[in-house]
């Protein structure tokens, strides 16, 4: 078998991942299906940290959309994140996978306040770290967080799983029959093209601190595994 061509990844899931067709709300049986194949790729030893976003729950965009303070509004999609992570920690402990949760905003009931060295420390261990909360900070977004968080623990590549979608296109290929899908970016072709695989201020972090980057399709089975393992399935984009 091929050697994974990562030691450290972090994964990026949105929260529409773990509601499934519904697109709303937090769906056990879908994350059932994420989790054993986020435990296929723990046990060929690599190292994995998870950011989750919320916007299966509640987006702060929205709420400021009808009539909400922003920053007050994106604390409530903050506190959606954690709640995605505790069902993810649920599922994969229940598969036997060690995880921690940390968050950005202190809950220490529920889980660690994120600590840069201890989310080390438990990554070298071979414990799944899932970072809640995003970065703490309104008017930011999980996909920055991926960034900021993968620079922090030098991860070598973030994998920007996306739902339904297998890498990026010129276009929305759901509504442009010519849409192409590129195979290889750079980060600034993301930002100059305005491609939507994340937004500005993620995509220039992950620029700024050569971070690459792999998006491909989940809900293929077997993808993550596939990305580890070097296998060219959706579009790298690199500094
Ligand atoms: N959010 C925020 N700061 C962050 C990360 C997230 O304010 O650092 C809020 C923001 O309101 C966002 C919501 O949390 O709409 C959910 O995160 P996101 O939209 O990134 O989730 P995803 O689209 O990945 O499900």
């Amino acid at each position: 078998m091929n050697e994974p061509k990562y030691k450290r990844v972090v994964l990026k899931l949105s929260g529409e991942a773990l509601a499934g067709d519904e697109k709303f709300g937090i769906n056990p049986p879908v994350i059932q299906e994420i989790v054993e194949e986020i435990k296929e790729v723990h046990d060929l030893g690599i190292e994995m940290a998870i950011i989750v976003g919320g916007g299966n729950i509640w987006r702060g965009q929205i709420g400021a959309q009808m009539g909400m303070e922003r920053a007050q509004a994106d604390y409530m999609g903050m506190l959606a994140t954690v709640m995605n992570a505790l069902a993810l920690q649920d599922a994969l402990e229940n598969i036997d996978v060690p995880t921690r949760v940390q968050t950005s905003i202190e809950m220490r009931q529920i889980a660690e306040p994120y600590i840069r060295r201890k989310a080390e420390r438990h990554l070298e261990k071979g414990r799944i770290v899932i970072f809640a909360g995003g970065t703490g900070n309104p008017y930011f977004s999980t996909d920055t967080t991926a960034a900021l968080r993968a620079a922090e623990v030098n991860a070598d590549v973030i994998l920007m799983a996306k739902n339904n979608v297998d890498g990026v296109y010129s276009a929305d290929p759901k509504l442009d029959e010519n849409a192409v899908k590129y195979e290889e970016l750079t980060h600034l072709d993301v930002i100059a093209k305005g491609l939507q695989v994340m937004d500005s201020t993620a995509s220039s972090l992950s620029m700024d601190n050569d971070i690459p980057l792999v998006v491909f399709n989940l809900n293929e089975t077997g993808n993550i595994k596939r990305v580890v393992l070097g296998e060219n399935i959706g579009t790298t984009v690199r500094g």
